[in-house]
């Protein structure tokens, strides 16, 4: 059907028919991955979302070639249609690349995302495990106090910048239907930069410590967050879910790298559940109690604290690996 709509559509004949072709099979999947969650009855919260629309004008320009649309020659990166792009590399391709993808961020830079096959990097075994919980005062939570991560507040010193730049939007915001001016295309860089190094800020916190975190424990267990539960509400909360977000997939990303077995938890129920007695309360903690004492065997624990003990509990992992000790079974290698 892309061919014989490019022999109708003078536009569509003029870009390359290779990342077109990728569009069609990309949207293809997504929406046969909300289709199967619809039918498998996921909550509508974790479904995988239906590709939205955008416009020439909205979207940021992103293309994906596969192999046969693309070749690298001579450190330069060849697409098909003719297009040669000369590219700054951040570093060496491990392997022959089987997809690039081309594509422009808010402040417009351009970049090339290469798919090449990941190769581990295994560390020593350390016989310890780790429990993690996110938070809003505490970015990370964990069994073992040397690992938590208070907030970095990236956002916050940013946040005068930021809404000067807002303001600055919606002075020039252009009426509806209209392009927009040069002085509000301006602000929206200006604002997408500001928003950009927070992220940065935020990437390079959580890499920093997902580095630790993995390097010293072979079995992690973390609590599967989705930003979206509490996106909405004051500014404090959408900058911890943005750093929790970030840290999350930096942890996740460094555990890859390196081999390690990172256990994702469900959330549900996590700050109700005691990690001593495997009891449940019967009602919620409110967010202001910051202590979590059990009904049925007595225990008084600092509430986040629990909550990263019962990721370890929930993940099938011996909290006995925790807290700094080692597992029963690295003690009795010693012995022998
Ligand atoms: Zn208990």
């Amino acid at each position: 059907m892309l061919t014989e709509a490019r022999a109708r559509t003078p536009w569509l004949r003029e870009g390359s028919s290779v990342p077109q072709q990728q569009v069609i099979r990309d949207f293809g999947r997504s929406r046969a991955k909300a289709q199967k969650d619809i039918a498998e009855r996921v909550p509508v919260a974790r479904r995988a979302g239906m590709p939205k629309w955008k416009t020439k004008h909205e979207a940021l320009p992103t293309l994906n070639y596969t192999r046969c649309g693309f070749r690298l020659k001579g450190g330069r990166l060849h697409l098909a249609g003719g297009i040669v792009v000369t590219v700054v590399w951040s570093r060496e391709l491990s392997a022959e690349p089987s997809s690039v993808r081309v594509y422009q961020d808010s402040i417009g830079h351009w970049y090339c995302s290469f798919v090449v096959p990941a190769h581990i990097q295994p560390l020593p075994e350390t016989g310890r495990v780790l429990g993690v919980d996110w938070g809003v005062k505490e970015t990370a939570t964990t069994t073992s106090d040397a690992y938590d991560l208070p907030h970095a507040e990236h956002g916050r010193k940013s946040r005068a910048k930021l809404g000067r730049y807002d303001r600055m939007m919606a002075r020039r915001k252009p009426k509806k239907g209209r392009l927009g001016s040069k002085g509000y295309r301006e602000a929206k860089k200006l604002r997408a930069k500001a928003h950009k190094k927070v992220a940065r800020q935020r990437e390079d916190t959580g890499r920093k410590w997902a580095k630790k975190v993995v390097r010293d424990h072979d079995v992690i267990a973390v609590e599967d967050f989705r930003p979206r539960f509490l996106a909405k509400s004051t500014m404090a909360r959408k900058a911890a879910d943005a750093a929790i977000g970030a840290t999350k997939a930096a942890l996740i990303e460094m555990g890859r790298k390196h081999g390690r077995d990172i256990r994702l938890v469900h959330p549900a129920h996590t700050t109700m559940d005691c990690a001593h007695c495997d009891a449940r309360a019967k009602h919620a903690l409110p967010l202001g109690e910051r202590t979590y004492t059990c009904t049925t065997c007595g225990t008084v624990t600092p509430r986040d604290k629990n909550s990263a003990r019962v990721m370890l509990v929930r993940a099938g992992l011996n909290p006995a690996g925790a807290d700094g000790g080692r597992p029963p079974g690295a003690l009795l290698q010693e012995a022998a």
